[in-house]
């Protein structure tokens, strides 16, 4: 059965803006019809564009800065002797909201001292980058200054299993491997320990 006005207008859709504009359905007139004048209007809009500032960069070739309370990937911190600092407490898991963090515990074994730095370390740390939502509650959780958030987000992937980011990935580079790299890790933590210093002293 068709529905009468009344229906209609009941079941008609609230304009989300202010913005709607009404249709002049009023006839061309001469000018009008030329259109000449309204392609010169719309060629004139985009010279003027060509010369002002572009909102665009030239990515990857070109970064913009990020803001200083951009958090971005995690990293997996390591001591100057290039064992790992993180003895799976599991605080940063309790404090992550989007229970994007899961690790296994493991005891370090004799021989291993150089390899972990505490008796218990994580045999399995990862975080579900699709699931994170760089609150960086895992850094501030942490009592072994082991977790903390670069100014790196992460790159696109194809499934969803590539943006589960495991030990390799996240733990800094080892000094005994790369000692230059290391040194670059370290003050780039360094400089965030600095900012999550000053916004919590802010
Ligand atoms: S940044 Fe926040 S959401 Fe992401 S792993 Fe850490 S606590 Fe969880
Ligand atoms: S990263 Fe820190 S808080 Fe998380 S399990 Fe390791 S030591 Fe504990």
């Amino acid at each position: 059965m068709p529905a009468c006005g009344g229906d209609l207008k009941r079941y008609m859709m609230q304009p989300l803006t202010n913005r709607a504009k009404v249709l002049d359905l009023k006839p061309l007139n001469f000018m009008e019809r030329l259109y000449l004048p309204n392609i010169m209007n719309g060629m004139w809009i985009t010279l003027r564009h060509i010369f002002k500032k572009k909102a665009t960069i030239q990515y990857p070739e070109e970064k913009r800065p990020f803001s200083p309370v951009f958090r971005g990937l995690h990293v997996l911190n390591r001591d100057e002797e290039g064992r790992e600092r993180c003895t799976a407490c599991g605080l940063c898991a309790v404090a992550c909201p989007a229970e994007a963090i899961t690790m296994e515990a493991a005891e370090r074994m004799k021989g291993e001292e150089h390899l972990y730095r505490e008796e218990k370390y994580a045999a399995r740390y990862e975080i579900n980058m699709l699931r994170c939502i760089f609150c960086g509650l895992c850094e501030e959780a942490c009592p072994k200054d082991a977790i903390y958030l670069s100014e790196t987000f992460a790159p696109a992937n194809f499934t969803r299993k590539g943006f589960i980011y495991g030990k390799p990935d996240l733990l800094i580079p080892d000094p005994k491997n790369e000692p230059g790299d290391f040194s670059l890790a370290k003050g780039q933590i360094e400089d965030r320990k600095e900012k999550v210093r000053k916004d919590v002293t802010a």
